[in-house]
């Protein structure tokens, strides 16, 4: 570490600036309709992955042992929620190291990444193709006028708690501004 990396902590925090992604993300993470745990559902979907439900899973992208499950499709698009979430269509093993490389990024562009010179590839995408088609609902299909209008409610009550973030970083700026003019280091 330099001595220069001290710069990064010696900044005035913002509650809207750092916070935002993750309160947008908790907003549409609240939109997504959980699947019931439902062990024969979950079985016949492991299978399509060509994986025993009984053992130890392994990571979809790079064969290692399973430690978490991604999401494949991220709940929030461009701020808003995308329709994906905690479906069992959504969720697939995957080791820890490729759950945090993957990021957003889309699965098969990921998957290729790992695998780029694999003659299964077609094989793996067609089963995890299946897998996210036979076990997810298409939400954003069901929402109709009156749906649309509880999601623009919704949306306005996310809005709200941005602009008061806002407003708590206005006034966090006023009280650290009197502080400030009480000490001699500016
Ligand atoms: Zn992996």
């Amino acid at each position: 570490m330099k001595k220069q990396d001290i710069k990064r902590h010696l900044q005035d925090y913002s509650i809207h600036g750092k916070r935002k992604t993750t309160i947008a993300h908790a907003f549409a993470s609240a939109l997504s309709v959980a699947d019931a745990y439902d062990v024969e559902k979950i079985d016949i979907a492991l299978r399509t992955l060509g994986q025993d439900p009984d053992k130890d899973l392994l990571c979809i992208y790079c064969d290692r042992p399973a430690e978490t499950w991604d999401h494949i499709m991220a709940i929030v698009k461009d701020g808003k929620f995308s329709g994906y979430g905690h479906q069992v269509g959504n969720l697939i093993p995957c080791c820890k190291d490729c759950n945090s490389k993957k990021g957003n990024r889309d699965w098969k562009e990921f998957l290729i990444s790992k695998r780029p010179n694999e003659r299964t590839n077609p094989d793996i995408i067609n089963k995890i193709e299946s897998y996210i088609k036979n076990n997810t609902t298409q939400f954003k299909e069901l929402i109709d006028e009156e749906i649309n209008a509880d999601i623009e409610k919704f949306e306005q009550i996310q809005n709200m708690v941005f602009d008061l973030m806002k407003l708590g970083d206005d006034q966090a700026k006023i009280i650290r501004d009197k502080l400030r003019a009480k000490t001699k280091c500016a």
